[in-house]
Protein backbone atom coordinates (compact mmCIF):
# COMPACT_ATOMS: atom_id res chain seq x y z
CA UNK A 1 0.00 0.00 0.00
CA UNK A 2 0.87 3.26 -0.77
CA UNK A 3 -0.11 6.92 0.31
CA UNK A 4 0.38 9.84 -2.20
CA UNK A 5 -0.23 13.96 -1.85
CA UNK A 6 -0.59 15.01 -5.61
CA UNK A 7 -0.85 19.32 -5.94
CA UNK A 8 -1.93 19.86 -9.82
CA UNK A 9 -3.64 22.54 -11.72
CA UNK A 10 -6.21 22.00 -14.23
CA UNK A 11 -4.84 21.89 -17.41
CA UNK A 12 -8.55 23.06 -18.95
CA UNK A 13 -11.81 23.49 -17.91
CA UNK A 14 -13.73 21.17 -16.86
CA UNK A 15 -17.93 21.07 -15.17
CA UNK A 16 -21.08 21.65 -16.18
CA UNK A 17 -22.68 24.46 -18.15
CA UNK A 18 -22.82 26.70 -15.09
CA UNK A 19 -20.30 25.69 -12.83
CA UNK A 20 -16.75 24.16 -13.17
CA UNK A 21 -13.22 23.97 -12.05
CA UNK A 22 -11.17 26.59 -14.49
CA UNK A 23 -7.82 25.85 -16.27
CA UNK A 24 -5.11 26.90 -13.67
CA UNK A 25 -6.79 26.28 -10.63
CA UNK A 26 -5.58 24.05 -7.47
CA UNK A 27 -6.25 20.70 -6.96
CA UNK A 28 -5.07 18.93 -4.11
CA UNK A 29 -5.50 15.29 -4.05
CA UNK A 30 -4.78 12.83 -1.45
CA UNK A 31 -4.65 8.75 -2.96
CA UNK A 32 -3.64 5.61 -1.63
CA UNK A 33 -3.06 2.92 -3.56
CA UNK A 34 -3.82 -0.96 -2.65
CA UNK A 35 -2.36 -3.86 -4.48
CA UNK A 36 -5.49 -6.46 -5.20
CA UNK A 37 -5.51 -9.58 -6.97
CA UNK A 38 -6.81 -8.39 -9.91
CA UNK A 39 -5.57 -4.95 -10.04
CA UNK A 40 -4.74 -1.32 -8.33
CA UNK A 41 -7.35 -0.17 -6.51
CA UNK A 42 -6.35 3.49 -5.61
CA UNK A 43 -9.09 5.67 -2.76
CA UNK A 44 -8.72 8.95 -2.31
CA UNK A 45 -10.03 12.54 -2.14
CA UNK A 46 -9.72 15.80 -4.04
CA UNK A 47 -9.92 19.12 -2.61
CA UNK A 48 -10.16 22.28 -5.38
CA UNK A 49 -12.60 24.94 -6.22
CA UNK A 50 -15.35 25.77 -8.53
CA UNK A 51 -16.01 28.69 -10.04
CA UNK A 52 -19.41 29.77 -11.85
CA UNK A 53 -22.65 32.07 -11.83
CA UNK A 54 -25.40 32.26 -9.62
CA UNK A 55 -28.34 31.03 -11.48
CA UNK A 56 -30.46 34.03 -10.12
CA UNK A 57 -28.68 37.32 -10.20
CA UNK A 58 -25.50 35.79 -12.10
CA UNK A 59 -22.39 37.42 -9.50
CA UNK A 60 -19.77 34.73 -9.69
CA UNK A 61 -19.96 32.28 -7.25
CA UNK A 62 -16.82 30.12 -6.09
CA UNK A 63 -17.71 26.68 -4.01
CA UNK A 64 -15.41 24.72 -2.61
CA UNK A 65 -15.46 20.74 -3.72
CA UNK A 66 -14.50 17.95 -1.93
CA UNK A 67 -15.27 14.94 -3.17
CA UNK A 68 -13.92 11.14 -2.12
CA UNK A 69 -13.22 8.86 -5.47
CA UNK A 70 -12.42 4.83 -5.52
CA UNK A 71 -11.50 3.03 -8.42
CA UNK A 72 -9.74 -0.21 -9.56
CA UNK A 73 -7.22 -0.11 -12.40
CA UNK A 74 -7.07 -3.69 -13.55
CA UNK A 75 -3.59 -5.40 -13.94
CA UNK A 76 -4.50 -6.27 -17.60
CA UNK A 77 -8.12 -5.47 -20.14
CA UNK A 78 -11.09 -6.56 -17.96
CA UNK A 79 -14.38 -5.55 -19.21
CA UNK A 80 -15.53 -5.50 -15.60
CA UNK A 81 -13.58 -2.27 -15.31
CA UNK A 82 -13.34 1.12 -16.49
CA UNK A 83 -9.62 1.52 -16.08
CA UNK A 84 -6.05 -0.60 -16.52
CA UNK A 85 -2.92 -0.07 -15.31
CA UNK A 86 -0.69 1.11 -18.04
CA UNK A 87 3.20 1.23 -18.47
CA UNK A 88 3.02 0.74 -14.40
CA UNK A 89 1.49 3.78 -14.27
CA UNK A 90 -2.42 4.78 -13.18
CA UNK A 91 -4.09 7.99 -14.74
CA UNK A 92 -5.92 9.75 -12.18
CA UNK A 93 -7.20 12.35 -14.58
CA UNK A 94 -10.63 11.17 -15.83
CA UNK A 95 -11.41 9.56 -12.48
CA UNK A 96 -10.33 12.68 -10.17
CA UNK A 97 -12.53 14.88 -13.28
CA UNK A 98 -15.56 12.42 -13.18
CA UNK A 99 -15.66 12.95 -9.20
CA UNK A 100 -15.80 16.46 -9.83
CA UNK A 101 -17.99 16.91 -12.05
CA UNK A 102 -20.45 14.86 -10.54
CA UNK A 103 -20.03 16.56 -7.26
CA UNK A 104 -20.93 20.28 -8.80
CA UNK A 105 -24.22 21.71 -8.30
CA UNK A 106 -26.41 22.43 -11.92
CA UNK A 107 -27.97 25.52 -10.55
CA UNK A 108 -25.45 27.15 -7.99
CA UNK A 109 -27.12 30.09 -5.97
CA UNK A 110 -24.35 32.79 -4.55
CA UNK A 111 -26.64 32.21 -1.36
CA UNK A 112 -29.46 30.19 -0.28
CA UNK A 113 -32.00 32.53 -0.39
CA UNK A 114 -30.75 34.71 -3.45
CA UNK A 115 -33.54 36.66 -4.40
CA UNK A 116 -32.37 37.19 -7.60
CA UNK A 117 -32.90 40.56 -10.33
CA UNK A 118 -35.20 43.24 -10.63
CA UNK A 119 -37.77 41.74 -13.82
CA UNK A 120 -38.22 45.82 -14.44
CA UNK A 121 -34.51 47.33 -14.21
CA UNK A 122 -32.24 44.35 -13.54
CA UNK A 123 -30.61 45.09 -10.73
CA UNK A 124 -29.44 42.77 -7.83
CA UNK A 125 -32.38 42.59 -5.14
CA UNK A 126 -30.42 41.51 -2.75
CA UNK A 127 -27.71 44.76 -2.97
CA UNK A 128 -30.79 46.77 -2.91
CA UNK A 129 -33.13 45.92 -0.10
CA UNK A 130 -36.25 47.66 0.03
CA UNK A 131 -36.02 47.61 -3.98
CA UNK A 132 -39.47 48.94 -5.76
CA UNK A 133 -40.69 50.52 -8.36
CA UNK A 134 -44.35 52.49 -9.14
CA UNK A 135 -46.98 49.69 -10.63
CA UNK A 136 -46.08 49.16 -13.80
CA UNK A 137 -48.00 50.46 -16.56
CA UNK A 138 -49.15 48.26 -19.38
CA UNK A 139 -48.80 50.56 -22.68
CA UNK A 140 -52.50 49.48 -23.91
CA UNK A 141 -53.91 50.86 -20.40
CA UNK A 142 -51.98 53.84 -20.60
CA UNK A 143 -53.44 55.13 -23.79
CA UNK A 144 -57.29 53.94 -22.19
CA UNK A 145 -56.45 56.56 -19.17
CA UNK A 146 -55.72 59.25 -21.71
CA UNK A 147 -58.56 58.59 -23.16
CA UNK A 148 -60.83 58.67 -19.72
CA UNK A 149 -61.24 62.28 -20.03
CA UNK A 150 -62.27 62.79 -22.97
CA UNK A 151 -65.06 60.16 -22.61
CA UNK A 152 -66.49 61.72 -19.31
CA UNK A 153 -66.46 65.03 -21.02
CA UNK A 154 -67.74 64.38 -23.75
CA UNK A 155 -70.89 61.93 -22.73
CA UNK A 156 -74.03 63.86 -23.09
CA UNK A 157 -76.30 64.13 -19.97
CA UNK A 158 -79.69 62.47 -21.63
CA UNK A 159 -83.05 62.51 -20.24
CA UNK A 160 -84.81 59.15 -19.98
CA UNK A 161 -87.58 60.39 -21.82
CA UNK A 162 -85.86 61.77 -24.71
CA UNK A 163 -83.62 58.75 -24.53
CA UNK A 164 -86.63 56.60 -25.54
CA UNK A 165 -87.79 57.37 -28.89
CA UNK A 166 -88.67 53.83 -29.07
CA UNK A 167 -91.11 54.25 -26.43
CA UNK A 168 -92.96 57.22 -28.10
CA UNK A 169 -93.33 55.46 -31.45
CA UNK A 170 -95.22 51.98 -29.73
CA UNK A 171 -97.78 54.83 -28.07
CA UNK A 172 -98.43 56.59 -31.54
CA UNK A 173 -99.11 53.28 -32.79
CA UNK A 174 -101.92 52.73 -30.10
ZN1 LIG B 1 -27.44 35.15 -6.50
ZN1 LIG C 1 -35.98 47.46 -10.51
Amino acid sequence: MREKSIDVTAAEDFGNAVIGVRTGTEIEIEARLESLHDGILVSGSVDTEATGECVRCLIEVRIPVEVEFQELFAYSFDEAFDYTVQDDHVDLEPVVRDAVVLSLPFQPVCQEDCLGLCPICGVRLLDNPGHEHDAPVDPRWAALAGLEGLTEASTPHVDVAEASPHADAEEEKR
